[in-house]
Parts: C-alpha cells; structure tokens; sequence
C-alpha cells in the first residue's frame, strides 16, 4: 500500500517536474539520465586498457600490457576503472546540479561506472570506501561526491559500503595547475586509515572510490594507506579519467 502511494507520489511529481537531462536540462523519461546528445557526447571507456590504471589504449596490446607511467613506477593499487574519459562534457556535468540532485548525478555515475567494472563490484566480499574530502571542502559544499557515489555503488552491488573507512590526516593544496611529480607530493601523507575501520579493512579486497582520476596520486596515496592497514587488495573505480596530455584541471 505504501510502495502504491509512493508511486503515485512519484507520478504526480513528474507530471509537475519532468525529470531533465543531467547534461543540459533537456525533459527526458527517466530519472537520473541524459538526454541522446549528452549520452553520445560521453566517451565510454572500454579494454584495450593499461592492466593497472585502466587508461585506454587505441591498439590493444594484450591483457597485461601497462602503460609508460605505470612501466615506470607500478601504482600502490591494484587495478583501476573508470566509466568515461574526463573532458569539457563530464566536467560541466559534474560542476551542475541544476537540473537534478547530486544523488540523482551519483546514481547516474554509478551506473556507468558498474558498465566498466561490474566483476568487481560483484565480487563477494569487498569493501567500497570513498577517497574522503577536506574538511573545510565539506564544509562548504555539504557533501562529498565520492561518498555518494560509493552510497549508489553499494546499493546495486555485492559489496559493503564504508563511508568513513579513510579520513584526511591534513588538507592538500588544490593539485590544479601542478605537474605529475608535484601532484604526488601534494598527497603524500594525506590520508589514514580510520583507527575503528581497520579490524574491517583486514583481510578484505577493498574498492576506493572516487568522482575522477587524474595522475593517481590520490588514489595511490588512499591504497597504500589501506594495504598498510591489512586490505588484501585496492581496486579503484572513478566515473571519469583524465587522460594524459590532457590540461583540464580537475
Ligand atoms: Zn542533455
Ligand atoms: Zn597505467
């Protein structure tokens, strides 16, 4: 009775609030999608890809095959995914929440992300934690993207979710404008495990969770920290991935 009354609730608001595109604005069917010109404008990242961070590879070099930065120094995680390469598109998507909530922009996220890494997620036992924010960023924006994110990973998947596994042991200066090598200084010593997390994190094959990855320096900064407290394993599944070359500033 209650679900028939929530969905008639629901109707009634789209009657009155059509759900928009995430992207532009656009009325589309469903919730928490884009309309046909945002979803074709995305680039969807599909193998050939490195074998650790996931970046693509235009030819396909085999499963194992990684790319020049990872040849030259292996990441502290264990593998990488992420749904789409990180452009003008996905950013103006990810600076606006005018046309839907952020949790409707999550779930669309986690969506995608599933397409590009749903053996993981499906995976029994696993551990989602999100990389954690500043402070003082949530302080002013009120939420963290990843851990909404994570939230709508969890949700449609095997694996237990963590909001607070991780937390910033100090605040990192903004990595815009800083070359590969300064961004891996920036996050040095930037995070640590939660004291209560680590019974939990022990043992367990762990999924960090971020909105984007751009060097890995974060990502690699979270894994090493989580392989310190026991994680058998640090998988990490982004929506976007900046490529390298590429100057947008994340
Ligand atoms: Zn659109
Ligand atoms: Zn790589």
């Amino acid at each position: 009775m209650r679900k028939r009354l929530a969905s008639m609730f629901m109707k009634a608001v789209n009657l009155a609030l059509p759900p928009r595109c995430l992207g532009c604005g656009l009325i589309v069917e469903q919730d928490d999608s884009l309309c046909v010109a945002c979803w074709s404008g995305l680039s969807f990242i599909r193998a050939p890809r490195c074998a650790t961070c996931g970046v693509p590879f235009e030819t396909d070099l085999g499963e194992a095959a990684l790319c020049a930065p990872c040849m030259e120094e292996r990441p502290t995680f264990n593998g990488a995914r992420a749904a789409i390469v990180y452009a003008e598109l996905p950013r103006k998507i990810m600076m606006r929440f005018k046309y839907g909530g952020r949790t409707h922009m999550a779930r669309m996220m986690a969506r995608h992300i599933r397409l590009a890494a749903s053996e993981w997620l499906d995976a029994p036992g696993s551990l989602i934690i999100p990389v954690p924010l500043a402070r003082w960023r949530l302080w002013r924006r009120g939420y963290n993207q990843a851990g909404l994110i994570a939230r709508a990973l969890a949700r449609d998947s095997a694996a237990a979710l963590m909001l607070d596994g991780l937390v910033r042991r100090r605040a990192t200066a903004s990595s815009g404008g800083l070359g590969r090598k300064q961004r891996f200084q920036n996050v040095r010593g930037a995070f640590r495990v939660a004291e209560k997390a680590r019974p939990q994190i022990k043992g367990r094959n762990v999924l960090l969770v971020d909105d984007v990855m751009t060097t890995g320096a974060t990502a690699g900064a979270c894994a090493r920290e989580l392989l310190r407290a026991g994680a058998t394993s640090v998988h990490v599944l982004t929506w976007a991935r900046a490529l390298p070359f590429k100057t947008l500033d994340s």
